[in-house]
């Protein structure tokens, strides 16, 4: 009797609930050592292209990213991406089309292909350190140069995790390149698995992120996204939906230092380098860069040049609010008409300019519910983050497609001691077809 009520049981349950299941995970018979493997494996290979952009008026800045481009371009096709394209700006585009019969939106994941200016991006040399078990990792013995968790503390957290450096004297260029390798391997798994049920997905690699000057050129109406993810953030969770807003301001001085010193008194003799200086002291000390962290933004005086007559002394301002961003520039404007009125021989102007904006408001609260919900399914907490400087999403998200970042497994970047954990990287690829998935049962 007991046996046979079970039976009846089970049998009542397995129905609706198979019909019931979408979950790609068990459907597609998700191997986490596959994915290690082919992670690691695409991600060695990206490191060896050199990519370092630099400033200057080209898009792209440097043509190693086009060497790239044509190698992800290639890589696209051969799993099936459809109207794969490499722009005139060395944009790469590229639509995985839809299996499910839904109206769902489009979703698209992006990643940067250039590495950062601080260190060099050329023949970098990657080094592989499977299951770490702590302590140091060499990442150049005659420099001695090792990564531990006191240099590095997310590493405390990397027990038996595979870490990628470089080999000193480059920095990795983990700093996107565990982006691409993550979105690839996706293109690739979602190719492998013609059974996963999903909505439209669009790729997209990008360059010149690290000078800022790239992303302005991405056609996004011809890209015809809804919704976007970078990847290229770092820990496991990390989901940024907002940036600073940025201002830059700049002061000019302009003395009369063509009176001899020795009868400058009572003569129209003005010092411009004293204004400049007086100005750079005036500004507040609590709301310096290194006097601040978390929500609290700063001045920053970053540049201080003098030419005869004329001192000019610019710099940046940085808030996450209006509220505070109105604080900090009454500060600039307080300092200033403070040496206007104790130079008052010397002719000042003050002029303030938008640089780029926190971009909460354009990112719908949907957006971040799913990337929250993808990985709490995954078992991976999300830490909600500001970042502390800009990002191309926020550029895009001004554009009209909504872009917030996700973790991709980056580390210590911008230095020879930049780091991949392809176990973070993992679980970053995990999320990202969590993301297919869910998109795929939204309504357009
Ligand atoms: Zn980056």
């Amino acid at each position: 009797m007991r046996k046979l009520a079970f039976t009846l049981l089970a049998g009542l349950c397995a129905l609706p609930l198979a019909a019931q299941v979408t979950d790609w995970k068990t459907a597609t018979k998700y191997n986490k050592n596959t994915a290690k493997e082919q992670l690691t494996k695409r991600f060695t290979h990206y490191v060896t292209f050199d990519t370092q952009s630099a400033e200057n008026d080209k898009t792209p800045s440097t043509p190693g990213q086009l060497k790239l481009a044509k190698e992800l371009v290639k890589e696209l096709k051969k799993y099936g991406a459809q109207n794969v394209q490499l722009d005139k700006n060395g944009f790469v585009t590229a639509l995985i089309p839809a299996t499910s019969g839904r109206q769902a939106p489009t979703v698209a994941f992006i990643a940067h292909m250039d590495t950062a200016l601080e260190a060099s991006g050329q023949n970098v040399k990657p080094q592989v350190h499977k299951d770490y078990r702590g302590g140091d990792i060499v990442i150049n013995a005659e420099q001695k140069m090792t990564i531990n968790p006191q240099n590095s503390p997310q590493l405390a957290r990397a027990y038996g995790h595979d870490i990628i450096t470089a080999s000193g004297g480059t920095l990795l260029g983990a700093d996107d390149k565990t982006g691409i390798a993550v979105i690839m391997t996706l293109v690739q798994y979602l190719y492998d698995h013609p059974d996963f049920q999903h909505g439209p997905v669009k790729i997209a690699f990008t360059p010149d992120e690290e000078t800022g000057l790239g992303i302005e050129h991405f056609n996004v109406p011809a890209f015809g996204a809804d919704y976007a993810y970078t990847l290229d953030g770092s820990d496991w969770g990390e989901l940024t939906n907002e940036t600073f807003t940025a201002k830059a301001f700049k002061a000019v001085f302009t003395g009369n230092r063509a009176v001899h010193p020795g009868s400058a008194m009572n003569s129209a003799f003005a010092d411009n380098i004293l204004m400049g200086s007086d100005f750079h002291t005036l500004l507040p000390r609590q709301n310096r860069p290194e006097t601040t962290s978390g929500r609290r933004g700063y001045i920053y005086v970053d540049t201080f040049n003098t030419q005869g007559d004329t001192t000019t002394v610019s710099g940046i301002v940085r808030a996450f609010t209006d509220e505070e961003m109105d604080a900090l520039l009454a500060q600039i404007n307080q300092a200033f008409q403070t040496v206007q009125s104790m130079h008052y021989k010397g002719k000042a102007t003050l002029e303030i300019t938008d640089q780029y904006r926190n971009f909460l408001e354009k990112i719908p609260p949907q957006q971040i519910a799913l990337a929250q919900q993808a990985m709490r399914m995954e078992d991976i907490p999300p830490v909600l983050h500001a970042a502390r400087g800009g990002t191309d999403g926020s550029t895009l998200s001004f554009m009209g497609l909504p872009t917030p970042d996700l973790f991709a497994g980056q580390f210590n970047m911008h230095s020879e001691r930049e780091y991949a954990d392809v176990d973070v990287m993992e679980g970053s690829l995990r999320t990202a077809l969590r993301l297919v998935e869910l998109w795929g049962v939204q309504s357009k």
